[in-house]
């Protein structure tokens, strides 16, 4: 590996391609390093049925379209096939098996520490290493005491773990609601949410989503009224395999977990339901740990941006982790705008310090 280049790309996934896109005509020596040995990002970790929320052509990084999918949306290993052509399409400089550890500045020079003992010299630095590495778990009385088998989602392949059990499964976004619907065909649920779940109609995909956000930004970017009664985005998507659950009235929630026992859930209304699994469907940080003695990192793993660009330390930049670093920024279709954006900021800033 170079010991002195002018930008590191931390992170191989889709954020971290859609800037090796827009970093291929700007000149600059650049790397991209990833921890993974093989292509696709997380998206490899994800669970096995899992399919997009939106079309081929609505899920495309800039500049190379993700072919047809054979279902109506495109399934995990049509994703990974798809980043996996795009890296090889344009070549991009990745090494991979490198896991950055820490990074620091000194006299205005990052210098990138990795797991495996090397150092890297760089002017700027783009952090775009997703979130699957901080999975998150809520503060729940009695936790600790549970006797039974506890996985969050980011474990979670397949339903086979869960076969004959009577299973918890907490969270009410996206991922609660499609664990549930897969999970309850094996097993005996029951829903732990915090607030009530709220369905989308079963016409409204991801690309109705994007498209509404899209003219939310775009109408307070402007200043401008925006009517968002209309649909809330954080809504579940009926997917094929959530209208199915729902047409075995599985989809219901029994409110907020009071505390959990050795073997139990207890709910804020009292019940109790003997339990002998928890499936923990409740999200994830930002995976910036690497980024802590640079910059303040809060709990969640955010640091203070204005769009991606660092507030703080001039020369980092984070790209894809989600609405707090750019507009629809965590999702294939949205990273592209933040990819070009950032290296034209990057561009400009090398230029400025040179
Ligand atoms: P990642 O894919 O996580 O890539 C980051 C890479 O960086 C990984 O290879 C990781 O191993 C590596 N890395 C991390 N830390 C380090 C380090 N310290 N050093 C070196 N390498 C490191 N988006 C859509 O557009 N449509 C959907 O339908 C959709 N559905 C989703 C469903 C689920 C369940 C989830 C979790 C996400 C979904 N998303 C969807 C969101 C989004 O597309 C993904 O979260 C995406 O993986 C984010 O890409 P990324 O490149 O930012 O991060």
């Amino acid at each position: 590996m170079k010991k002195e280049v002018e930008l590191i790309v931390i992170g191989g996934g889709q954020s971290a391609l859609a800037c090796g896109y827009f970093l291929r005509r700007t000149g600059l020596d650049y790397l991209i390093l990833d921890d993974k040995e093989t292509c696709g990002g997380s998206w490899p970790q994800t669970w096995e049925s899992l399919t997009l929320f939106s079309p081929a052509k609505f899920s495309s990084l800039p500049g190379f379209m993700m072919p047809a999918s054979v279902g109506e949306y495109p399934s995990r290993e049509e994703v990974i096939s798809y980043l996996c052509a795009y890296e090889r399409r344009y070549d991009f400089p990745i090494e991979r098996g490198v896991r950055v550890t820490q990074v620091t500045r000194e006299d205005g020079v990052f210098i990138i520490h990795t797991e495996e003992g090397q150092q890297v010299k760089t002017k700027a630095v783009i952090s775009a290493t997703g979130t699957w590495q901080n999975p998150f778990i809520p503060e729940v009385s009695g936790r600790e005491r549970f006797q039974g088998l506890q996985m969050h989602s980011k474990e979670y392949q397949n339903s086979k773990a869960f076969e004959g059990k009577r299973v918890l499964i907490v969270g009410e976004g996206n991922t609660g609601a499609q664990l549930l619907a897969e999970v309850s065909k094996v097993a005996q649920t029951v829903w732990a949410t915090h607030k009530q779940p709220e369905f989308l109609p079963d016409d409204v995909d991801g690309r109705v989503l994007f498209d509404l956000a899209t003219a939310k930004y775009e109408a307070e970017k402007l200043g401008k009224p925006f009517d968002s009664s209309r649909y809330h985005l954080g809504n579940i998507v009926m997917t094929p395999s959530v209208k199915e659950a729902r047409g075995r009235a599985v989809l219901s929630s029994k409110g907020r977990i009071s505390v959990l026992e050795e073997t139990a859930v207890v709910w804020e209304n009292g019940e109790r339901d003997e339990i002998d699994a928890i499936l923990w469907c409740t999200g994830f940080g930002f995976a910036t740990g690497h980024l802590s003695d640079l910059v303040s990192v809060d709990v969640r793993g955010r640091i203070s941006t204005e769009e991606t660009r660092c507030k703080d330390v001039p020369g980092l930049w984070t790209v894809g982790y989600g609405g707090w670093t750019g507009f629809a920024s965590a999702t294939l279709i949205g990273v592209g705008r933040s990819a070009r954006q950032t290296v034209k900021e990057v561009v400009d800033y090398i230029k400025e310090i040179k």
